[in-house]
């Protein structure tokens, strides 16, 4: 099933998404994970791709079983950036033959080494030109790509970074995912623009729960969020006590995805990452909601 399908319906949804084993050995706790998470039958489920530190050749496995055994539809993420034209072939063959319909075509993170290589050589130099290759494989994928409320950090400024989302789009992406933020109104904002500037898919915002204290410097590092004064509270007020950190982590993502309904955004991406019980948490605080 096309995600767009479910973009299109009008119907108010959650989505959920989950990362790849580390090593062979977590593979089956992982995949339990992601099952406890399908069973809770979110609208589709997201598999990153390397990302999270999960490793990129297990995408594809949990993705296909979160399919087959629980009839749940799937994104699969797909990076290109340090990766030869055959091996991103390779991959698109594989996700089409595991009758995934949608991919999300991301560039990928540069690491200290990529960024000081000799990009001159690059197969793959930004998402978009994974997208044409995709769209030269397949006409019939679902294709998302990833945006940023808070601009990119390696754009110059925020009207650089809409027109290069701009030329994405037009490439073919169906519709885009946000970076996780934690104030809406800098996704409202980014709304505007993006509209204004003729992008008009559908955007799904990234909604990440931040349930324990030590994960607020890592979101900050990943996604350059702002942090609002009424986050920081919460976290130095209950950050010491694990339990009461993961609740008040949990509402004010409740808060923030209650917000995003009532202001017309129909489908929200919870980043709940392997965290079944989070997921769960804030899909049955939400329950009359999605009805
Ligand atoms: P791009 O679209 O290529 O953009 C990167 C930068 O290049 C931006 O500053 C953009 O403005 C600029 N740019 C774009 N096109 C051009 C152009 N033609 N010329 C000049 N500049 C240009 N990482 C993973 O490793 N695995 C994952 O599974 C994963 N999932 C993600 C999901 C979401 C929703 C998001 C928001 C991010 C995810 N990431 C993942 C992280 C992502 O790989 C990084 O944020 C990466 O730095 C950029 O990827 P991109 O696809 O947005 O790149």
């Amino acid at each position: 099933m096309k995600l767009t399908e479910i973009f299109n319906s009008n119907k108010l949804s959650l989505s959920f998404e989950v990362f790849p084993p580390k090593s062979d050995t977590a593979f089956e706790s992982v995949k339990r994970a992601t099952e406890e998470i399908a069973k809770l039958r979110p609208s589709f489920m997201s598999v990153t791709y390397g990302a999270g530190g999960g490793t990129s050749r297990y995408t594809l496995d949990i993705a296909k079983n979160i399919k087959e055994s629980y009839g749940v539809p799937t994104l699969a993420h797909l990076t290109c950036v340090s990766s030869t034209k055959e091996t991103v072939r390779t991959k698109i063959e594989q996700i089409k033959a595991a009758g995934i319909d949608n991919i999300m075509a991301l560039r990928g993170d540069l690491t200290p080494e990529l960024e000081k290589g000799d990009r001159s050589t690059w197969a793959y130099r930004h998402a978009i030109d994974l997208i044409r290759d995709i769209r030269d494989i397949s006409d019939d994928f679902c294709i998302g790509g990833a945006c940023y409320p808070e601009i990119h950090p390696e754009s110059a400024n925020q009207a650089e970074d809409i027109k290069h989302l701009k030329e994405k789009v037009d490439a073919g992406c169906s519709f885009l995912t946000t970076q996780m933020f934690f104030d809406n109104n800098l996704l409202y904002n980014f709304l505007y623009k993006i509209r204004e500037a003729g992008i008009t898919v559908p955007v799904i915002p990234g909604i990440m729960p931040i349930t324990k204290a030590n994960q607020v410097e890592r979101a900050i590092k990943l996604s350059g969020s702002f942090m609002p004064q009424r986050f920081k509270s919460l976290v130095d007020k209950f950050g010491s006590n694990p339990d009461a950190m993961k609740q008040a982590g949990i509402a004010y993502a409740t808060d923030q995805i209650i917000d995003l309904f009532a202001n017309g955004i129909n489908n929200v991406h919870v980043y709940s990452m392997n965290n079944p019980d989070v997921a769960e948490k804030i899909q049955s605080n939400l329950s009359d909601i999605l009805g």
